[in-house]
């Protein structure tokens, strides 16, 4: 069958709906591609209780009002609400069920910082749900494409406790895997709560890892087929070094992995048209890119000079990222003739170490350890380099952004980033950006200061800024191999 094909896209989060990282900019964009390329494609995620009804004009659908969804020994009635992508004709559902989704933040509770402790029967119930609703709309997808362990029990349900059930005998699942360090990991007794018999969790079996529920483990085992996003990643997972456990079980399912670069949105991130920067500008006309490049230092109470070079971050707080060697060189960086700004949330300890830092160069470093999405395009429009040391990036997408604004990347060659970003060679100008192998601080900072180098002459600097914006990781290109995947999945 060569389509259009029926897909229906899972997320636990969805921008602009609701935003912890990547996956949900992925969510909220790859639809739409999709759409564009003439399949039906819907999307389903939780109703939590920040997503505002009356900001995103949500309605109600009779059908969907009080549908019964069975899990372990229990019986749960849900709703689901629905609306549209913004600007778009993707139709997207909002799984209702208040105890488990009315809360402030998807996974995490803000008031203690630690998950929220029902988060396997709250996960399992959305996956379980979506499932329910799908068939009281009378709609069977080709293809249920999940993502991430948060509907890796998606694929395990349909092929285990749903396997006789002949509304789901056509549908077949893919499970994207945005980051492999996350994968629902539960104690054993929440097993019988999210309704998976027991046989699954013998030792080595499908939802067994180290006497623990794992339920991205699960899906890996179970989906009909598996990508990433990046092929350097899922080359990577393949190895001890970066399979967070998973390796093996990932080796095993070898033939049906997949990478697929993420594309970027270009209507949210470009520096032509973005309305959360002063100045916009292009790579005919770079005048713009100077005034927020003043604008940046002067809301952030830098003093600023054109051929100072800024440096910009904007991460989660996270060991993944490579705050351990920033951490291990930053005196020596701040020795240097820049301006660093940062700007990041997440793990307590580097909030102190970065805390520290900001007090200690005040004239050289503004550190904002905060979520501050106008800040994050300012910055990625008046930096000149942007830093990702990476220990391991599925894909990234701040290095995409900021080739478009012209920030030259600086990035450990791992995963997307390998995939992305090649080392500029100012003997014959080709490259966009700056990159490292090892995961050792002197590296990062030898490659700070090549890049430093290279800054000092304009015309080589321009000329490296000019091959950065003119690469396009848009979606279109990505979309159509998600379709390929599509198309595998339905002529099995
Ligand atoms: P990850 O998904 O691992 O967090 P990505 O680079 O793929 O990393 O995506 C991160 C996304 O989150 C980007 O859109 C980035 O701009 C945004 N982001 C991360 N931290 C912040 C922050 N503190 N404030 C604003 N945006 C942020």
């Amino acid at each position: 069958m060569k389509g259009p094909y029926n897909v229906l896209y899972v997320s636990s989060e969805v921008a602009p709906f609701a935003k912890t990282g990547g996956l949900a900019d992925v969510a909220g964009a790859l639809p739409k591609a999709i759409k564009e390329l003439g399949h039906d494609i819907r999307v389903m995620m939780p109703k939590y209780g920040f997503i505002s009804d009356r900001k995103y004009t949500l309605r109600e659908v009779i059908r969907l009002k009080d549908v019964h969804v069975p899990l372990g020994d229990r019986e749960y009635t849900i709703s689901a609400k629905s609306a549209f992508l913004p600007d778009s004709k993707v139709q997207i559902y909002f799984i209702e069920y208040p105890p488990y989704f009315d809360r402030e933040s998807p996974y995490v509770n803000p008031k203690t910082g630690k998950d929220w402790e029902d988060n396997a029967e709250r996960f399992a119930l959305f996956s379980r749900a979506v499932l329910e609703v799908l068939r009281v709309l009378h709609w069977q997808p080709d293809v249920i494409h999940c993502n991430d362990w948060q509907t890796a029990l998606i694929p395990t349900y349909l092929k285990t406790v749903l396997k006789d059930d002949t509304y789901f005998a056509k549908t077949s699942t893919l499970l994207t895997i945005h980051n492999l360090a996350y994968q629902g990991v539960f104690d054993p007794s929440v097993l019988e709560a999210i309704g998976l018999p027991q046989e699954l969790f013998s030792p080595g079996g499908p939802v067994e890892f180290y006497g623990k529920v794992n339920f991205l483990k699960a899906g890996i085992v179970y989906a009909d087929l598996l990508n990433t996003v990046s092929e350097r990643y899922a080359q990577e997972i393949q190895t001890p070094e970066y399979g967070a456990g998973l390796d093996g079980v990932l080796r095993e399912r070898a033939d049906s992995l997949y990478g697929i670069l993420n594309g970027v949105d270009y209507s949210v991130w470009n520096p032509e048209t973005d309305e959360l920067i002063p100045y916009n500008y292009s790579a005919s006309d770079l005048s713009g890119k100077w005034k927020d490049k003043e604008a940046l230092l002067e809301q952030l109470g830098l003093p600023y000079d054109e051929n100072v070079p800024v440096i910009g971050m904007i991460s989660r707080l996270a060991d993944q990222k490579g705050f351990d060697l920033l951490a291990e060189i930053i005196d020596d960086l701040m020795a240097l003739d820049i301006r660093f700004v940062l700007l990041g949330t997440g793990d307590p300890k580097y909030h102190k170490i970065f805390e520290k830092v900001g007090k200690k160069y005040k004239t050289k470093a503004s550190i904002n350890l905060r979520f501050d999405n106008p800040l994050a395009h300012l910055i990625e429009a008046g930096s000149d380099m942007f830093l990702m040391p990476s220990r391991y990036e599925p894909c990234g997408l701040n290095q995409i952004y900021s080739l478009k604004y012209g920030t030259i990347p600086i990035v450990r060659a791992t995963g997307g980033l390998a995939d992305t970003i090649k080392d500029f060679d100012p003997s014959t100008g080709k490259g966009n950006g700056f990159v490292f192998e090892k995961y050792e601080a002197g590296e990062l900072l030898a490659t700070i200061k090549r890049a430093l180098d290279v800054y000092k002459d304009k015309k080589t600097w321009l000329k490296l800024i000019r091959n950065a914006m003119a690469e396009d990781f848009s979606w279109s290109v990505s979309a159509k191999k998600y379709v390929d995947l599509y198309r595998k999945l339905v002529r099995r």
